[in-house]
């Protein structure tokens, strides 16, 4: 039996909502690899994309979407190695030049191919941020470079891992020279990332971990993942002395307020998109030697090492799954914040 359409969370126009329509199934080119999907999770950039005005992305239109995706390898293109048949997968979502010098650093998530245009014009970057991704009941990987064998993990939880778990995991790791027994860690906004990134952290050995979010539940989740304290505001952590504050929200309200919680050689990691700002400077009453940073995304060996972490049991998403065809509710549901953890879709 040869099947040749399957649904697909697709953008149509910009400042439209997605829908789920029939498209034709994709055959794989070159070193294509061909990816049946059997988890994808939704994440709070899909609803930036889909609420862009024209002139924001430089993406071309329909669009799939879907950047945290696992599934089985089910095709090859002629120059693709067929041994990846039958393997199941997690997406790397960054589809990275593979040449430039970050590429050739291992750095690949800050390619220089992968930057605004000329006018600002946000790159394609990878899978549903550009090209088709894994909202949909299969989906084309330009090559074996962007796949990372799962190796048992059920695809719920290991969908997250390309995102959620990646992002954050990126975010720590190279801020690993301060999270030891002795740090004090601060983690702001415990959804889909910052739940994964206090397990994350206690994996690593992080002395103290303060959460701070305004929902009950996730400030419940928090305690349970490991977190030694959890707050509802950022003001309420007073005198942290902290050496990296992890800001999961990065909103007017957070930014600098975080940024107050830090001590001496303090580095403040930039990570949610919420639109607040920070003043840069010397001598604006922050201690000395204070950093900020703000990390994207993570590298390829990033996402073997979640990967890694999770079949070991350190490493547990919080997913709720539900139907393809509900994609647009669900969407409505992250966007009010009734989400806890990660809304994984399973075709
Ligand atoms: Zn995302
Ligand atoms: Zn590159």
């Amino acid at each position: 039996m040869t099947i040749d359409t399957m649904r697909a969370v697709r953008m149509t126009a910009w400042g439209e909502p997605a829908q789920v329509l029939r498209v034709r199934v994709p055959e794989p080119q070159g070193a294509e690899l061909l990816i049946e999907v059997r988890a994808a999770g939704l994440c709070r950039s899909d609803l930036h994309v889909m609420d862009a005005p024209a002139g924001v992305f430089d993406y071309p239109l329909p669009l799939t979407l879907g950047h945290e995706v696992a599934g089985t390898v089910v095709g090859a293109g002629p120059d693709a190695d067929s041994s990846w048949i039958g393997e199941s997968v997690v997406v790397h979502g960054v589809w990275s030049c593979g040449e430039c010098r970050n590429c050739r650093r291992g750095r690949e998530n800050y390619c220089h191919a992968l930057r605004p245009r000329a006018g600002g014009l946000l790159p394609a970057i990878g899978s549903g941020l550009g090209y088709d991704g894994g909202l949909a009941d299969a989906m084309i990987v330009p090559s074996e470079r962007f796949v990372v064998r799962t190796r048992g993990l059920a695809p719920e939880s290991a969908a997250p891992l390309a995102d959620a778990a990646l992002t954050a995991y990126h975010a720590i790791r190279t801020n690993r020279d301060l999270v030891d027994s002795h740090s004090v860690v601060v983690v702001v906004g415990v959804g889909g990332l910052g739940h994964l990134a206090v397990q994350i952290l206690r994996a690593l050995g992080a002395g103290t971990i303060v959460a701070v979010d305004p929902r009950d539940g996730s400030r419940d989740l928090a305690r349970r993942l490991g977190a030694d304290r959890a707050v509802p505001e950022v003001a309420d952590v007073a005198r942290a002395d902290a050496d990296v504050v992890f800001d999961f929200v990065g909103s007017p309200a957070t930014v600098d307020s975080a940024a107050q919680l830090l001590g001496p050689g303090g580095r403040l990691v930039t990570v949610g998109s919420g639109g607040g700002r920070l003043t840069v400077g010397k001598n604006v009453g922050l201690p000395n030697g204070w950093q900020v940073s703000a990390p994207f995304w993570g590298t390829r060996a990033d996402l073997e090492a979640v990967v890694d972490l999770a079949q070991q049991g350190l490493l547990s998403v919080e997913s709720a799954a539900y139907r393809l065809d509900d994609a647009l509710d669900v969407y409505d549901r992250l966007r009010r914040g009734a989400i806890t953890g990660r809304a994984v879709l399973v075709p």
